[in-house]
């Protein structure tokens, strides 16, 4: 069609679409404050309100330009099959981060064994729904389950996708309960490999990065939802200069639009650094499509049509395009 263009999807590596409900009406003081309210979200929700909403919540993906979504999942496998409902509804290519927690959060999210958490996930394989083995943060998870679930994710090919490092205090705890950080954790427990996303990695050390590359495992930034949690901010130069490979995710989605989530993470780089253009325009694509598509184990994703005519390109060469669609532009400029 005229003025339009038509350009790959973008993959969501990391969305919990219920947490959607929460924008405006979860203010609290901090992340913790943030997390009751979430928590009593969670506990309401049932496959019928699941269905519903993460259709909606999927179609508003779609319509950002995100086609593909890693759903990280901890509200119950009936809810699972529900999630997987909605995403064929709405026509997204869905993977289910199926959440192993073994401890805390509430009644609902937890698996009284590992086993028992991996008898899920091949259920859910059983059903042809495409998974990634999630256990939830190493506060949810003690080293026994992470060293199976690491070990099961080997065997079987399968992304691991895993919370770390959002907070200081999961931090402290980690270093109380078992002497090291987070991902020295993963690292201990055969968790770190090249199908390994970490989720946040907000405030990792040097020798944390250092693990992450030396593993070759991902990791997933969500600018707009660390930003609303209070979380702080990628170390994007650190983690550049590692050569780690970077994904993005919409998370709590309080907002839903990639070209935000790519436009934070190179202004962050730029605010860390004080100099501009850290990552080139076809880095920050990069994280926007293909490292998150090789996170979640897909092949193949849909395309997306941009409104050339919109007033936010009004006057861009088209050569320019591309630049201006992440330095200058909102979701709205996606018209299918
Ligand atoms: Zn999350």
């Amino acid at each position: 069609m005229a003025g339009t263009l038509r350009i790959p999807g973008f993959v969501n590596a990391h969305s919990h679409t219920f947490q959607r409900a929460l924008r405006g009406r979860a203010a609290g003081s901090d992340f913790w404050a943030w997390r009751e309210v979430m928590l009593a979200e969670a506990e309401r929700q049932t496959p019928d309100l699941v269905r519903d909403a993460y259709e909606q919540g999927y179609r508003e993906m779609l319509a950002a330009g995100y086609t593909a979504v890693g759903e990280f999942h901890y509200i119950g496998v009936r809810e699972a099959h529900a999630a997987a409902a909605a995403a064929a509804a709405a026509g997204i290519e869905l993977v289910l981060l199926h959440v192993a927690y073994a401890r805390g959060g509430l009644d609902r999210f937890r698996q009284e064994s590992v086993q028992a958490y991996l008898e899920q996930v091949e259920s859910l394989r059983a059903a042809g729904i495409r998974v990634g083995l999630a256990p939830h943060s190493v506060r949810a998870c003690p080293a026994e389950w992470l060293e199976e679930i690491g070990r099961y994710a080997d065997g079987e090919r399968l992304p691991l996708h895993i919370h770390a490092d959002e907070q200081p205090k999961e931090i402290e705890e980690c270093l109380a309960e078992h002497g090291c950080r987070p991902i020295e954790l993963l690292a201990r427990t055969g968790c770190l490999m090249e199908r390994t996303t970490i989720v946040h990695a907000t405030h990792a050390n040097g020798a944390e990065l250092d693990l992450l590359s030396a593993h070759g495992s991902t990791i997933c930034a969500c600018p707009t939802t660390e930003a609303d949690l209070g979380d702080g901010f990628l170390p994007a130069e650190r983690v550049r200069t590692r050569g780690i490979p970077i994904c993005i995710g919409s998370d709590s989605n309080v907002r839903i639009d990639p070209f935000e989530e790519l436009r934070e993470l190179e202004g962050i780089a730029r605010r860390q650094s004080g100099r501009r253009g850290v990552f080139s325009t076809d880095e920050l694509y990069a994280f926007g499509r293909d490292v998150g598509a090789r996170s979640l184990g897909l092949d193949a994703w849909p395309e997306i049509e941009i409104d050339l005519e919109h007033g936010s390109l009004r006057d861009v060469d088209s050569e320019h395009v591309p630049a201006a669609l992440i330095a200058g532009c909102g979701a709205d400029v996606v018209t299918s």
